[in-house]
């Protein structure tokens, strides 16, 4: 082993700390903050000065680099590179949260804290899981400076990556794809997004993204050539309008020229809008900002033929994440559609480097826009009573995906996730409007509450106080907001209805003499194959569920009539002339169930993480075996969720009785002492199948006997009959209904 020059070390580690502090210069700090910043500095020295990254160098050079991104590349303050420099400490070290309160004060120990939290969260080698997303996202709400300082950590492990082992690598690529680039893009870090894509995908597939590199390459001197010729006419025309400018040819990352050949299926050549030109004016005033961008688009649209369905306005309508620019796609005298980005200096700034920008422009800080997508965060958190994997889906359609802007019939405006519909929007004008909601009036014409909305889209909404919300809307509306308010108002009303359910059934039971409270509900609900008690009251009050049925029920548990076993029964029974047996049911064997309509479908347990029945699962539809089921946790999940988030399917473990389905078997054979003890053999030999009863006739000879069984599908069926055709003696079974 190659000895360690210690001196030299802590010269670069000094120089390191130096670069931090030219790359912080925007931060307007005092003395005092100095200090402190060099307190941490050593603090971390100290505490990290065993340890080393898995490159061999000395651990330090990490938080520094990070708290560097936090300067350079976000533009934080000081309290962030403050943070950002004892982010490692209280997790990894002896240093502990009322050591930095004490030392650095209280919001840098709550940052602090968020940031460990996190990290026993994902870098837990376990990687992500469902519940642990949910997690970060409640940080988030506490202080965005952790994500921040999260993120420019991540960004620092990413560009670091190759030292890592490689099932490591792919961990934290794919967790970076599902989890921390659409994070970045949220937060407005437009390049650190376009960054840890690309890295993540290089690390994913690296002789793809060489490929795409190398392709680059070689048509770059025919794309700036391309570029020059273009801008060439609008760039003298702008000079001579006197406005200060620059214009920049920027091609595609290759993440997204990746993206676009898979998502299309088309090779490299065919990706047509490989670049994309802007047009950065440095405008004298915020005031003539919106003026100057559309001078421009003038002169742009003077030379080239706008395609008017491209045009994009983010200026008089920014995104919830603080984009702002113009963006139209012209055609190019070579007939090429040409993307063309107008936007002021500003807006550029804020486009790159985000959220964190605003600081320079807007005293008071957080911006307006910002403080909303954080609400919008809390509240889907707070709201939320479903399975974390629903949560997740809401959570990356409504946050991830792009928006659009409708408007009410006062001209307020409205955005919402692409693919809202009309109700949507009502549940986002109101709770009461949306419940009452009947149909709506885009652009003045009538149309479907179900009506997907486009930009631009004025919408009146028609109430009307009799209407209550349908089980169906649920199948249309997109924003977590309906949906939930949905739930919840069908649930209310359902619950109105179980009451009246309640109180037949207790007179149901009077009636059988039977004493309400000793029956146990959860036994009558798998009886009746209801989810919940309400549900059950609510299907006896709407007449779904048979109540003459109770007394099978009363006989299946054994009130009315004594247990019986089974064995000595049928040897009993041999001879006789007709006879039914009960047969007890054993009770809860868990079953999965598959996709909404929960069916029984063929899967396998994915061999990754072994699930077993309890474990909270989903169905991965794969390419050539079929449908296999995956524990939420499963280190893969991730991986699954962020590339085929199409191919997951909703599964869960339910009790088999429920699952299970009532049929029955007509059995005719040659009467013979063994065949009934044949019979039962093959019977109770079957996993997947449960005896209900049992008789048999014996006339001259012949046997007929009859067998109800409970089997969760045809397939299963299929083998018992197969199975029994073999016990000796039988001739012939057919399939009754009873
Ligand atoms: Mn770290």
């Amino acid at each position: 082993m190659a000895e360690i020059d210690r001196e030299k070390e802590s010269k670069e580690i000094l120089e390191a700390y130096e670069g931090l502090l030219s790359a912080a210069k925007h931060a307007k700090t005092d003395g005092a903050t100095q200090e402190r910043m060099r307190t941490a500095f050593y603090v971390a020295v100290e505490a990290h000065k065993n340890d080393r990254r898995k490159s061999g160098e000395p651990y330090i050079f990490h938080p520094i680099a990070v708290a560097r991104i936090c300067a350079e590349e976000i533009g934080l303050g000081a309290t962030s590179i403050i943070c950002a420099l004892l982010h490692d400490t209280v997790e990894d070290t002896e240093i502990t949260l009322e050591d930095i309160q004490e030392q650095f004060g209280e919001q840098e120990a709550l940052i602090i804290d968020g940031l460990t939290k996190i990290s026993g969260v994902v870098d837990n080698n376990v990687s992500i899981q469902a519940e642990n997303f949910r997690k970060i996202l409640l940080t988030l709400s506490e202080d965005v400076r952790v994500i921040l300082i999260k993120i420019a950590d991540r960004l620092h492990n990413m560009r670091t990556i190759g030292s890592m082992r490689r099932d490591k690598q792919l961990k934290i690529a794919s967790e970076t794809l599902f989890l921390y680039a659409p994070m970045a893009h949220r937060l407005g870090l437009h390049s650190i997004k376009l960054e840890l894509e690309d890295l993540s995908l290089k690390c994913q597939h690296p002789e793809v993204f060489e490929e795409i590199q190398v392709k680059l390459k070689k048509t770059q001197e025919v794309r700036a050539r391309f570029i020059r010729k273009f801008t060439s006419p609008i760039k003298d025309e702008l000079e001579r309008k006197g406005l200060k400018f620059e214009v920049k040819g920027r091609s595609k990352s290759i993440y997204s020229i990746w993206n676009k050949m898979t998502t299309k299926n088309i090779p490299f050549e065919e990706v047509y809008d490989l670049f994309a030109i802007r047009i950065i004016i440095d405008s004298l005033s915020e005031g003539e900002e919106k003026s100057d961008c559309w001078q421009v688009y003038s002169v742009v649209t003077d030379f080239y033929q706008p395609n008017i369905e491209r045009l994009r306005d983010w200026i008089s309508a920014p995104k919830t994440n603080g984009y702002e620019s113009l963006h139209t796609t012209v055609m190019s005298p070579t007939g090429k559609w040409v993307e063309v980005q107008i936007r002021t200096r500003r807006m550029d700034d804020i486009a790159e480097k985000g959220f964190a920008a605003h600081w320079k422009y807007k005293e008071g800080g957080v911006e307006s826009q910002f403080d909303k997508w954080i609400n919008q965060v809390r509240e889907l958190l707070e709201n939320s009573d479903e399975s974390t994997l629903d949560l997740i889906g809401d959570f990356k359609l409504n946050l991830f995906t792009d928006e659009i802007y409708v408007f009410t019939p006062n001209g307020d405006m409205k955005s919402l996730p692409t693919g809202a519909s009309a109700l949507d929007f009502a549940f986002t004008v109101h709770t009461q409007v949306g419940v009452n909601c009947l149909g709506a009036k885009v652009n003045n014409k009538l149309v479907p509450l179900s009506h997907q909305l486009n930009s631009g889209d004025q919408v009146e909404i028609l109430t009307s106080k009799n209407q209550t919300p349908k089980e169906d809307w649920l199948n249309f509306v997109q924003t977590h907001r309906a949906k939930s308010k949905i739930k919840h108002s069908l649930n209310e009303e359902k619950r109105k209805v179980a009451k009246e359910g309640k109180v037949i059934l207790e007179r149901e039971f009077k009636k059988l003499k039977i004493s309400y409270e000793n029956i146990s509900l959860k036994e009558l609900q798998s009886f009746y194959k209801v989810p919940s008690d309400i549900e059950l009251y609510y299907e006896i009050a709407i007449n779904k569920i048979d109540l003459t049925k109770l007394k099978e029920f009363e006989v299946r548990k054994g009130v009315l009539r004594p247990k019986r076993k089974i064995t000595k029964r049928v040897q009993n029974l041999f001879g006789q002339k007709k006879s039914l047996v009960p047969v007890t049911q054993k009770m809860g064997r868990p079953v999965l169930v598959i996709g909404d309509n929960m069916e029984k479908l063929d899967y396998q347990l994915a061999n990754c993480c072994n699930p077993i029945p309890g474990n909270e699962v989903y169905g991965f539809i794969t390419v050539t075996e079929g449908i296999k089921v995956h524990k939420t946790s499963c280190p893969n999940t991730v991986q699954l969720m962020s590339n085929y988030a199409y191919r997951i399917i909703k599964a869960s473990w339910i009790d088999e009785q429920d699952a299970a389905f009532l049929t029955g078997l007509k059995i005719i054979g040659i009467d013979d002492v063994g065949i009934v003890n044949g019979i039962t053999q093959i019977i109770s030999n079957e996993h997947n199948v449960n005896m209900r009863s049992l008789s048999f006739d014996s006339l001259d000879g012949v046997f007929e006997g009859r067998v109800m069984v409970l089997v969760q599908d045809t397939s299963h069926l299929t083998n018992l009959i197969k199975n029994l055709k073999g016990v000796s003696g039988v001739k012939k079974i057919e399939q009754i209904d009873k």
